[in-house]
């Protein structure tokens, strides 16, 4: 059973604020996103978009920094309050799962801890569960 950390904002005014805040961080790694896409295919491709084969040492270095920099944008993603990792949607409280380092909606938080509860009974009578992913909806638990 791992720490959880939730934020909660019950006030309605609140919670536009955060959601505004949280759509405002999307745009801007959206942006950066696109710039960076721009910024490889200026390196990596022809001006018909085809792939070029002969990328000088200093291109190569410099399209190597620029996806370096796509995938920390990556992570940073992916670890974001902005949205669930689950469901995607940006106007919900969040709970931090420090299991799998990602924040879940409380709402599919709760639904993976029920199922994982739900799967120890059956666990419990002997029943066969499949494919089922325990490391995973354990860590809501
Ligand atoms: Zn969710």
């Amino acid at each position: 059973m791992g720490k959880k950390r939730t934020i909660v904002l019950k006030d309605p005014k609140l919670q536009r604020i955060r959601n505004n805040l949280r759509q405002v961080l999307i745009k801007a790694v959206q942006d950066i996103r696109h710039k960076l896409r721009s910024d490889i295919n200026a390196i990596s491709r022809d001006s018909e978009g085809r792939l070029r084969m002969n990328i000088d040492d200093s291109e190569s270095v410099e399209l190597q920094r620029l996806k370096d920099i796509q995938y920390q944008l990556n992570e940073f993603t992916d670890k974001s309050i902005c949205y669930c990792d689950s469901c995607k949607q940006i106007n919900k409280d969040m709970i931090y799962n420090l299991t799998l380092e990602r924040w879940y909606c409380v709402e599919c938080s709760e639904e993976f801890r029920d199922h994982y509860f739900q799967q120890e009974i059956r666990k419990q009578k002997g029943e066969f569960l499949g494919d089922y992913h325990e490391y995973f909806f354990k860590s809501f638990a």
